[in-house]
């Protein structure tokens, strides 16, 4: 019963950080087990990515690093040195992005916005991404007479895109133009925006549109927006080999019809419904099966035709226009910028026959408890003797639900109590999202890694100051 191995794929400078075992293992004694490592020059590599590709078009833009996915001040902070902007979605995210160099015509705050929060954004001068008309009246009530804050209208209920509880519906967009004609010296207005969590080009394509035509319409009021923002939503790419994902949801899809060994814990289906001897639906991990990187898509959508601009490239549209097209990129930019390093407790056989891998962290501090890691973790072992094996991967709570991998993962050989185990490309929700600390764990510990003439340097996250390298 030894699954197929689905290898992750990894930045160069992580995958030369983790050939040196002996240096992971004193990281982990300094720093303690399960520690959490940022590595903000492959942030900033992400960052030129996007930027080469917008350069490229000489697209006029803005990239606001959605903070959410991600706590760490090594990467605001390497973000506000990139000259690039910020998006945050709390007022400790405003905080943290103040303090890490940002001014605040470089901070846009996103979401859901209570009074609280608005106030907040509005005594630090920031941008107002509006999610609803009430929060737009708000405004209007709280920015004092002679004062201005520059807003973007969200947008949503674009024909196609699944139903989204954030932004103002097209059909209510004549009541936000209204409010904002009526209040437009406190209240300018810079554009429109939207976020679709997509990977579909079309469908955000089709949005694109749509705020064009609202533009047009904010024009024909007496309004002068000139930001299009097409929020975030670029994927990751988390597998070295698109056929070795493949593969291993073959082995999956066949176990759980019993068609094959099965790959599953208990009852788990991973979001594939199995009836009438076939399996429907997609999996909860089907993020992993992405192989376009994000620039190649952002590539894409600025050479997509725009049907309502006669054929002519998205790109070219927003130049001729002189529009500046603003991103909120967050799991783009952290891609492969992260992992989290655990250790082996011990290893058991369960009456069921599984053999279970103990490690000194729990499910929540690597993946949502509704998710499922499809990348293999990485076991640095010095166990010589390679023999492969099937195993899964079990937490520190004493709940029967924490197991790390509720599928079976293959292993090179059997490891060790005390070896290091690498979850790769944990940047982006899956460290700070859901961890918990349950049972008094505490959380683990995040340190950023630094490459620097050939050696690697560790510091704490918080300790981290991009100008110093
Ligand atoms: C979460 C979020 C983002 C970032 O999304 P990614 O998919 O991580 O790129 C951008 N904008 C808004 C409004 C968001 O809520």
């Amino acid at each position: 019963m030894i699954p197929p191995a689905v290898p992750a794929a990894l930045h160069p400078l992580v995958a030369a950080f983790l050939t040196d075992h002996d240096g992971v293992r004193a990281a982990l004694r300094r720093y303690g087990s399960p520690l959490h490592l940022v590595f903000p020059q492959v942030f900033a590599d992400n960052v030129a990515a996007l930027r080469a590709v917008l350069d490229v078009g000489a697209v006029r833009h803005r990239l606001c690093y959605a903070h959410k996915v991600n706590r760490s001040t090594a990467f605001a902070r390497t973000a506000a040195h990139a000259g690039i902007s910020i998006d945050v979605a709390s007022a400790q995210e405003l905080r943290s992005a103040l303090r890490a160099g940002f001014p605040a015509d470089r901070i846009e705050v996103t979401g859901p916005k209570g009074g609280a929060l608005l106030r907040t954004a509005l005594a630090a001068g920031v941008t107002v991404n509006v999610d609803n008309l009430w929060e737009l009246t708000t405004l209007t009530e709280l920015v004092p007479a002679g004062a201005t804050a520059a807003v973007l209208l969200r947008v949503s209920g674009f024909a196609g895109s699944s139903p989204s509880r954030f932004g103002i519906d097209l059909a209510d967009i004549t009541a936000a133009l209204d409010l904002l004609v009526r209040h437009r010296d406190r209240l300018p207005l810079l554009g429109f925006a939207f976020h679709l969590d997509t990977a579909a080009t079309a469908e955000r394509v089709n949005a694109v549109e749509d705020c064009l035509a609202l533009i047009e319409r904010a024009y024909a009021r007496g309004l002068a927006p000139t930001v299009l923002d097409i929020g975030g939503g670029l994927r990751q790419v988390f597998t070295d080999d698109a056929a070795d994902y493949d593969a291993y949801d073959d082995a999956l899809r066949a176990g759980l019809l019993a068609r094959g060994p099965a790959m599953h814990w208990g009852n788990n289906t991973f979001g594939y419904h199995v009836a009438d001897a076939m399996v429907h639906g997609g999996p909860v991990f089907h993020k992993y099966a992405n192989t376009e990187p994000a620039a190649a898509v952002l590539a894409e959508l600025l050479g997509a035709p725009l049907a309502g601009h006669g054929g002519r490239a998205l790109g070219t549209v927003l130049t001729d226009n002189l529009l500046d097209l603003w991103l909120e990129p967050g799991k783009s930019l952290v891609d492969h910028a992260g992992i989290t390093v655990a250790q082996v407790e011990f290893v058991k056989q369960a009456g069921s026959g599984a053999t279970l891998v103990h490690l000194d962290l729990s499910r929540d501090t690597v993946t949502a408890a509704d998710q499922e890691v499809l990348i293999d973790p990485i076991v640095l072992t010095t166990n010589i003797a390679s023999q492969p094996v099937g195993v899964f991967f079990a937490g520190h709570l004493c709940l029967e639900r924490d197991l790390i991998t509720q599928r079976r993962v293959r292993l090179p050989c059997l490891p060790s109590p005390g070896d290091p185990v690498v979850f790769a490309n944990t940047a982006a929700y899956h460290m700070d999202l859901s961890a918990a600390q349950a049972s008094m764990h505490p959380v683990a510990a995040k340190v950023a890694v630094l490459a620097r003439d050939g050696r690697y340097v560790l510091c704490p996250d918080a300790d981290y100051r991009p100008g110093d390298r």
